[in-house]
């Protein structure tokens, strides 16, 4: 039998079967696309992301692709300046188009010995005494493993299937992904604009070419439905992008909020998008999904090698992802709530752009190079206040 059927190939997917894998375990990896394939996303890797793409041992590999480097944010509310970001001196992130890095790290993962099969879709996972002991695919075909990991993103199956969905999404956005060249926008930043309830954020992939991915909010849904080429070439001109030209179709998704009770279920543990998601803004989704990974193979190894697969023992990698991502999930509620109120996101920039160490210090926090309690510092707070 399988010691893992990992549902998703995606960077969770991936990295947890190079992971598994290279511990000399049995893993397969299953994903309903054919890859390469794109991905909505702002295709940025954060720099707290660029380590992990080190440790897994990949970096090299993405290098070889010329993505760009992002040395900060600019964040700019309405037709304001706004203010910047720097990550620190020596740290950068990357702009990558996803059916790029997605496919190097599918790659990776075959390379590290984890077997992978693209175009088959999970619909169910299956059941035994109350545990799960595999996954069902479209077809009937019955795939039993050991462990079951749900790596299959946002609206996971996995989820939905072991009960572990906590509500419905409430944050209610819709977003819209294209390429564009032609754009103007300073090279080594990434920018988010903000109009009214909406926002756009653009960043150089590599080669001159932006990916730019436009959020707004739900009740906007059924025009971007009825025509997303329309709705984003003018959300382009819009936001200040008139000599901007798309050079693919329009990608859109959302809503994104999907919160989940916890990430561990007897015989089947969750990573990436499918162990919660809440807002795309601070673009730390590519980082989460490669570090939890991380934590939960190193508990699922040992799970394995002691036999002993029930929710006790998985319980150490629910406690590491609380630890790791709890507090900057609770930072990612807080920007949103700025985000999302034009005249509070005004006079925050205002005081930011006047105060150079409070934007750099946020932009660290998301970036996840500083932990959250850097905020805290009292010469900090005293910025925000005087
Ligand atoms: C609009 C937007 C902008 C974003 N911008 C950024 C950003 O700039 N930087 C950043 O770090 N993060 C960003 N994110 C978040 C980031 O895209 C995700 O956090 C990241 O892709 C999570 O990786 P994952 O492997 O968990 O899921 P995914 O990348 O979604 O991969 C899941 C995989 O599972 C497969 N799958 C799904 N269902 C099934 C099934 N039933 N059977 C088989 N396979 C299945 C899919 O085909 C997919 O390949 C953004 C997200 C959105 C929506």
């Amino acid at each position: 039998m399988l010691d893992a059927v990992i549902v998703g190939g995606g960077p969770a997917g991936s990295a947890m079967g190079a992971r598994l894998a290279a511990a000399g375990h049995e893993v397969l990896v299953l994903d309903r696309a054919e890859f390469p394939r794109r991905k909505p996303c702002g295709e940025c890797v954060n720099p707290a992301g660029v380590d992990a793409l080190r440790a897994l041992g990949v970096l090299d590999a993405v290098e070889a692709a010329h993505p760009a480097r992002l040395d900060g944010w600019r964040i700019r509310p309405g037709a304001g300046e706004g203010f910047r970001g720097r990550f620190p001196r020596g740290v950068h992130g990357l702009g990558i188009a996803r059916d790029v890095l997605d496919m190097i790290l599918l790659d990776h993962a075959r390379g590290r010995g984890a077997e992978v099969r693209t175009g088959v879709r999970v619909t169910g996972v299956l059941r035994e005494g109350g545990r799960v002991v595999g996954v069902e695919a479209e077809g009937g075909e019955e795939i039993r493993a050991r462990l079951v990991v749900g790596a299959d993103g946002l609206r996971s199956v996995v989820v939905r299937r072991v009960g572990l969905l906590r509500r419905a999404p409430r944050l209610r956005k819709v977003a819209l992904t294209g390429h564009v060249d032609g754009v103007d926008a300073g090279r080594g930043w990434g920018e988010l604009r903000a109009i009214g309830r909406g926002c756009v954020g653009i960043a150089e992939v590599g080669g001159g070419r932006f990916n730019v991915t436009v959020v707004v909010a739900g009740g906007e849904a059924r025009q971007v439905a009825g025509d997303p080429e329309g709705y984003f070439d003018d959300a382009l001109r819009r936001f200040g992008f008139a000599d901007a030209r798309r050079v693919d179709e329009v990608l859109t998704s959302g809503p994104f909020d999907f919160p989940v009770r916890r990430a561990i279920v007897d015989g089947a543990l969750l990573v990436g998008d499918a162990a919660g998601y809440y807002d795309p803004f601070t673009g730390q989704g590519i980082f989460r999904a490669l570090r939890g990974a991380e934590l939960a193979a190193r508990t699922a190894g040992a799970a394995l090698r002691a036999g002993d697969l029930s929710a006790a023992a998985l319980a150490p990698y629910e406690r590491d992802r609380r630890r790791a991502f709890g507090p900057g999930e609770r930072v990612q509620h807080l920007v949103e709530a700025f985000v999302s109120r034009p005249v509070l996101l005004r006079l925050v920039s205002r005081r930011f752009s006047r105060r150079p160490a409070l934007g750099d210090a946020i932009i660290r926090v998301t970036g996840d190079v500083r932990p959250v309690r850097s905020l805290l510092r009292p010469s900090l707070l005293l910025g925000l206040v005087r």
